[in-house]
């Protein structure tokens, strides 16, 4: 069993922190949020007082934090974890940021002498707490093979998609394709609805037709077809409207740079923008059902 380190214990550090401790791994965790930070201690952690104290003497560091400059705060300069870091460290970055910032953290660390992958997720708070994420790692191959065994003790599948910036590249391709299909499935469901066809009915008939898709198989977005998702929750918890747009804005910066056409990202890109605006952001991103039908 490893000393592993956790830092970020929002929505989904906190669980798969969780999942570290019931796999029988030492962990040490730090956040700025205190509350998070007591109820891992209460189920077996060690809590650390800097970035530092956390960085020093872990086998493995994982980080969950929301944004790149979080991730830059937290890995570089004078009090980053990067400066006291033991070269016997792998150091997993699960948070999704741009490419470019994963590839500029990946050669600090190289520079300070420890390993790095850039880990994001897939399979959102009900993966993390199921254990059963997908990580999608960038990095060196030997990176990847140390990093594997920690990473399935929260996670079910555990991909390389290659060098440093990888996984930010497949996941950011990733949660555009879901952009699309969350907004997609809920225009359709609207226009049945407006049909008079019953939501429920309609999404049975389409998740055995062509139509189904992630989104609608296990995510329905619409209130009261299906149990356990944010949609019959008033959309409460799971993935944020900001934090998609955040990604989609990643997508779209990315898309620039490598001039590629994403007409249709860039059409959720401004759906999700809009309801955002609409003060939706802290709500679960399929609340998009709501810029097609008002309850
Ligand atoms: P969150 O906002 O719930 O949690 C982030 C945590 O980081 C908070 O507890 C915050 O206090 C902590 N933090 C921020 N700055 C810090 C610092 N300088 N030092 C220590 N702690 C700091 O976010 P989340 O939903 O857990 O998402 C984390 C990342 O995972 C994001 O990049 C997000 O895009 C990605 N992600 C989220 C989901 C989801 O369903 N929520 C799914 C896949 C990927």
């Amino acid at each position: 069993m490893a000393n592993v380190t956790f830092i970020g214990l929002g929505n989904m550090g906190s669980p798969m922190a969780s999942n570290l401790l019931k796999a029988g791994h030492t962990l040490t965790v730090f956040d700025l949020a205190q509350p998070a930070v007591d109820a891992l201690v209460k189920e077996g952690a060690k809590s650390a007082s800097s970035v530092q104290e956390a960085a020093a003497d872990a086998d493995y560091i994982i980080t969950m934090l929301p944004a790149g400059q979080h991730v830059e705060t937290v890995y570089l300069g004078d009090s980053g974890l990067l400066a006291s870091v033991s070269a016997k460290t792998l150091v997993i970055d699960s948070s999704t940021i741009a490419p470019e910032t994963a590839r500029k953290v990946a050669e600090a660390a190289v520079a300070a002498g420890v390993d790095f992958l850039d880990a994001p997720v897939s399979g959102g708070v009900g993966g993390a707490k199921a254990g059963t994420l997908t990580f999608i790692c960038g990095g060196e191959e030997s990176a990847y093979n140390q990093g594997k065994p920690i990473l399935e003790a929260m996670g079910k599948n555990i991909f390389h998609a290659g060098p440093h910036g990888s996984g930010q590249i497949a996941k950011i391709c990733n949660n555009m394709l879901l952009a699309i299909l969350m907004s997609g499935t809920s225009e359709a469901l609207a226009l049945g609805v407006k049909n008079g066809l019953d939501p429920a009915v309609l999404s049975e008939i389409m998740k055995q037709s062509s139509g189904g898709n992630w989104a609608l198989n296990v995510y329905n977005p619409w209130p009261g077809v299906m149990d356990g998702v944010p949609a019959s929750r008033e959309y409460e918890g799971g993935f944020l409207v900001n934090l998609m747009n955040k990604d989609l804005g990643l997508a779209m910066d990315n898309a620039v740079k490598n001039h590629a056409p994403v007409p249709m990202g860039a059409l959720a890109r401004n759906l999700f923008t809009l309801h955002a605006g609409q003060g939706n952001g802290g709500l679960d991103f399929s609340s998009i059902q709501r810029f097609y039908h008002q309850e």
